[in-house]
C-alpha cells in the first residue's frame, strides 16, 4: 500500500496539452477516481502513475519514493484496462499467473497466490476454464485476478467495466468495492461515468482540458462544487444554469428575481455579472405551505415536457413567454427553461400553467467570467433589511 502523489504534472503532445499542471495527494488506501469528459486527460494523468507515459514537466511518487523515470515493472503497481486482453490458449490459472511465472515465483506461492485472489474475486471453481467459456464480467474479473496476485502497491483501472453491459457494470461496481475493502489498496480509477465515480470513490478528481477542476468526496463535488464546470458534470439530469445579475437585495435572472443579501456572497458587488445554478430536485411546484425550509419567492411558468422515470418525473419548464430563445441557444443553459424533478404521484400535464420555487439552500452563485463559485445556499435579508444572524446593536453600529 502507498500513497501516490502528483506534483505539477504536465503532458505535451505537440500542440495538445493532454494534462495540464496538476497536482494532488492520494492517500494510502484511498479509492480516487479521476473522471471528466473523453480527451480531458484522465488516462494520461493515470499513465504518468503507471510509467507508461513521461510527463514533459512534473514529478510522481508513490510512497515516499520518486517514481518519474522508473519502468512501470518497478513502481509497484498493477493496471486493469478496459479492454481485457486475455490469452485464449491458456486458462484461468495460466492467465492470472502468467505474470508470476515471468518473475520466477515458485509454483507453491504461485498456487497461494492464485487461489487467493480467485477466491477474493470468486473465481473459485473455474480455474480450468478456457476465456472463451467465460462471460464478460467472468473474463473481467480475471483481469482483476491477475492484478491481485501481483500484490500491488497501487492499483490503477482504466475503465475497466466499460465493455459490460449496464446490469453487469453495476454488479461489478460493488464488487470493486467489496475488493478495495477486502484488500485495502490505493486505487486510482479511471472513468467517464459519472455515477460510477460517484458510488465507489472516497474521493472523485474532477477534470477539464487537462486541468484538475476539483478534488473532494463525491458528495462535496454534488453540494459544493468548486465551478461551473463541476456544477454541469456531476449530477445527472445537470443543474440549471441561469444568467444574472446581483442588483440590489437580489439576484436577478430574465425571468426572475431571488431575494439575496449579497453581502453574504464574498468578494461580489451589486452589477456583477453571476450564473445562477439550481439542481432539478431543489426547483418545486409552489403549493403555499412549502415543504422545504426557506423556498423563493414563487415563479411563474409552464410546463411543457413531461418525462416519468418511474422514481420521479422530470418536467421541463418554460419560463416567461418562452418564444425569446434563439433556436441556436443550448436548451442546456438558455435562461428561459429550467428543469424539475418531482414525485411520480405528482399530477401534471404538459403546458399547464404553474408556480414554482426554488429552495434556497441550494441555489448556488458562480462567477460570470470565470466560473468560480461564489456561494452554495443564499440567504435573504430579514424583514428589519438586517443580514441575518446579527443583533440589532451590531446591525444599527
Ligand atoms: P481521456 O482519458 O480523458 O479520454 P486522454 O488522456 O486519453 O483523455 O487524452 C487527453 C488528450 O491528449 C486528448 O486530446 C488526446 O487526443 C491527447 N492524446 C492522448 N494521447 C496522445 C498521444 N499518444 N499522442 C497525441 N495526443 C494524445
Amino acid at each position: 500500500m502507498a500513497r501516490v502523489r502528483l506534483e505539477n504534472i504536465t503532458k505535451r503532445y505537440g500542440d495538445v496539452v493532454a494534462v495540464d499542471d496538476v497536482s494532488l495527494e492520494i492517500e494510502d488506501g484511498e479509492f480516487v477516481t479521476f473522471v471528466g469528459p473523453s480527451g480531458c486527460g484522465k488516462s494520461t494523468t493515470m499513465e504518468t502513475v503507471a510509467g507508461l507515459t513521461r510527463p514533459s514537466e512534473g514529478r510522481v511518487y508513490i510512497g515516499d519514493d520518486e517514481v518519474t523515470d522508473l519502468a512501470p515493472k518497478d513502481r509497484g503497481v498493477a493496471m486493469v484496462f478496459q479492454n481485457i486482453a486475455l490469452f485464449p490458449h491458456m486458462d484461468v490459472f495460466e492467465n492470472i499467473s502468467f505474470g508470476l511465472r515471468l518473475r520466477t515465483y515458485d509454483d507453491e506461492e504461485i498456487n497461494r497466490r492464485v487461489e487467493g485472489a480467485a477466491d477474493i474475486v470468486q473465481l473459485e471453481g473455474m480455474l480450468d476454464r478456457m476465456p472463451d467459456e467465460l462471460s464478460g464480467g467472468q473474463r473481467q474479473r480475471v483481469a482483476i485476478a491477475r492484478a491481485i496476485v501481483r500484490n500491488p502497491d497501487v492499483f490503477l483501472m482504466d475503465e475497466p467495466l466499460a465493455n459490460l453491459d449496464a446490469k453487469l457494470r453495476v454488479h461489478m461496481r460493488t464488487e470493486l468495492q467489496r475488493l478495495h475493502r477486502e484488500l485495502g489498496t490505493t486505487v486510482i480509477y479511471v472513468t467517464h461515468d459519472q455515477a460510477e465515480a460517484m458510488t465507489m470513490s472516497d474521493r472523485i478528481a474532477v477534470l477539464d482540458e487537462g486541468g484538475l477542476q476539483q478534488i473532494a468526496p463525491p458528495l462535496t463535488c454534488y453540494n459544493e462544487p468548486a465551478n461551473l464546470f463541476v456544477a454541469g458534470f456531476i449530477g445527472s439530469p445537470s443543474m440549471n444554469f441561469a444568467d444574472a445579475k446581483l442588483v440590489a437585495g437580489g439576484v436577478e435572472t430574465d425571468h426572475f428575481v431571488v431575494e439575496l443579501d449579497h453581502r453574504n456572497v464574498p468578494g461580489a458587488s451589486v452589477g456583477d455579472a453571476v450564473t445562477l445554478g439550481v439542481r432539478p430536485e431543489d426547483v418545486h411546484l409552489a403549493t403555499g405551505a412549502e415543504s422545504i425550509a426557506h423556498p423563493t419567492d414563487a415563479i411563474g411558468a409552464r410546463t411543457d415536457v413531461l418525462e416519468p422515470m418511474g422514481d420521479e418525473i422530470f418536467v421541463y419548464l418554460v419560463l416567461g413567454d418562452g418564444d425569446a430563445r434563439s433556436m441556436e441557444e443550448d436548451p442546456a443553459t438558455a435562461s428561459d427553461q429550467l428543469l424539475m424533478s418531482v414525485t411520480p404521484e405528482t399530477e401534471l400535464r404538459e403546458e399547464q400553467s404553474v408556480e414554482v420555487v426554488l429552495d434556497r439552500s441550494n441555489v448556488h452563485l458562480f462567477d460570470a467570467t470565470t466560473g468560480e463559485a461564489l456561494v452554495h445556499g443564499i440567504t435573504d435579508l430579514d424583514s428589519s433589511g438586517r443580514e441575518p444572524g446579527t443583533t440589532s446593536t451590531e446591525a444599527d453600529s
